[in-house]
Formats: C-alpha cells, structure tokens, sequence
C-alpha cells in the first residue's frame, strides 16, 4: 500500500491543463463562481482526490518542461472546470492507484484505466472515452518476432495490468517466464537491456511510445480477448456525483469537440 505522497498536483499542473484546473478552482459544491455547463453537482468533497499512473504516456507523463501532462489530466481538468468540482490529483503508479481507490484513499481514478467484467466487481465506471488492446513489444531488429520466438524466456509485465492479464493467459503456452514491474518505463528498461526479451503494454501506449522513437516493434497483439475501453473509475456504491459528473463533462466535451482536440493534442503532434 502506498500512501498518497509520491508525487501531487492540485488541479492540474502545466500548460493548458493548469490554467483549466485554476479555472476550476472555487466552484466546487455549488454552481457559485464556476463556468460554464457546471451543474450544483451535489459534490461532497472539495477537493475530491483522484489517482493516477505514472508514465503512461500519452495519457499520463511528464513532459520536457516538467509539467505532468496527457490526455487524461486535460480530461480530467476540462470535465472539472465544465461541471464544477476541484480534484487533486496524485500520480501514484496504476496499481499504487487502484489501491489507493479500494482503501479509500483516493475518491476516483483516471489512469488509462480498462473497463473489465472482473472489475466492475469492485469499480463503477464512467463512461468509456477510449478503446484500446493489447500487444506485446521486443526491441526493434532483434530475433523475437512473434509469440512463438519469445518461448523459453524472460518477459517483463506491468503489476495490475490487462497486459499483464494477458501475458499470465499464455504463459503456460509459449513457457514465458513472467517478471513484474510497477512502471512502464522499467519494464522498457528491462527489455532494452536485454534482461527481458519483450515486454506486455497496452496497445496506443506502445504504438506512441514507437512514434517518439522508444526502439521498440510491435510483436503480437489480441484484440479478440483483450480489447477493453478506458473509463474513469469509482470505489462501488461510492460517489456517484462524482461519477455522474464526469460522465456529463465527457458528454459535454465531446458535444463541444473539445475531446477530440485533446486527444489530437497528443496523438497528431
Ligand atoms: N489499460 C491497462 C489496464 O487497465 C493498463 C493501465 C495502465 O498501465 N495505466 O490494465
């Protein structure tokens, strides 16, 4: 369990996304001095906390400049500041944040997050704003091409992960020897350095991460079992404004376009 102290941003930080999460700041609980579409929300906390991963990009990373940035903290900012709720938000590692949601430390999550059978058990979800799939990724120019060429070795998971989920469904199969980390970027590290032979990552990650020049290719992918749209997510039974805002906020950006600008913002750069 780790506690919420890693890293945190109030509102949101850098670029575009502070100056919505500021915007954001004193409409929180009543419709009073917030913006535009805000409805009285009957928002119970001010701020709610919502945890995050950490390199996940585009979706959540640090950028150049050292502002916490991606497509789900410009969500996250826009939805807040279109319905009128503050939220601090703690970039803690994905399953970091799904404990710090089932404890009660944090109120949501937004962290490229899949929406699963197996978790609804235990999570609401919002609505879906992103699909997504898995694959598998090995050092571009390297022997290991497809499942079959990575039998018999070292393959790095992410803790927590659909990926990671699929990995554990094939391991017996392809006799994959499965070691688990709580980054993304360390279980990159660990493939570039040869110690794993490929690695386990979502599918829009890893095809970004190869547009940014990460060395990697694309070996395998399943979007047959493994394809799972992201959603924001909730402790069951709890907070439900919270829910219901967010869903309103998607619904509104998307109305506006500002959605797709966001997620333009990062995809087309
Ligand atoms: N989408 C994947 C999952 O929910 C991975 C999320 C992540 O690593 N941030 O399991």
């Amino acid at each position: 369990m780790s506690s919420l102290s890693r890293r945190q941003f109030i509102g949101a930080a850098g670029g575009a996304a502070a100056a919505l999460g500021l915007a954001a700041c004193g409409g929180s609980g009543s419709s009073t001095g917030a913006a535009g579409s805000a409805s009285d929300g009957g928002f119970t906390k001010d701020p709610y906390t919502i945890a995050t991963d950490t390199v996940f990009a585009p979706f959540e990373y640090t950028d150049d400049d050292g502002n916490f940035v991606g497509i789900d903290v410009d969500l996250l900012a826009a939805i807040a500041k279109d319905q009128g709720f503050n939220y601090d938000l703690q970039s803690l590692g994905f399953d970091a944040a799904l404990s710090a949601v089932q404890s009660g430390q944090a109120d949501g999550m937004i962290a490229g997050m899949s929406i699963t059978d197996e978790r609804k058990e235990i999570f609401d979800f919002s609505d879906p704003y992103y699909d997504s799939y898995v694959c598998a990724a090995a050092v571009d120019g390297s022997e290991y091409t497809d499942l079959d060429s990575l039998k018999g070795h070292k393959v790095a998971v992410k803790t927590g992960t659909q990926s990671a989920a699929w990995a554990e469904s094939i391991k017996d199969e392809y006799q994959l020897e499965l070691t688990y980390f709580d980054e993304s970027s360390l279980m990159y590290q660990d493939t570039t350095t040869g110690n794993s032979v490929a690695c386990f990552e979502d599918y829009p990650i890893m095809a970004y991460g190869i547009t940014q020049g990460n060395g990697f290719k694309i070996i395998a992918t399943d979007e047959e079992n493994f394809s799972s749209p992201y959603g924001f997510a909730v402790l069951k039974g709890k907070v439900p404004e919270l829910l219901a805002a967010f869903n309103a906020g998607l619904k509104s950006l998307k109305d506006s376009g500002e959605y797709d600008t966001i997620v333009k913002k990062y995809t087309e750069a």
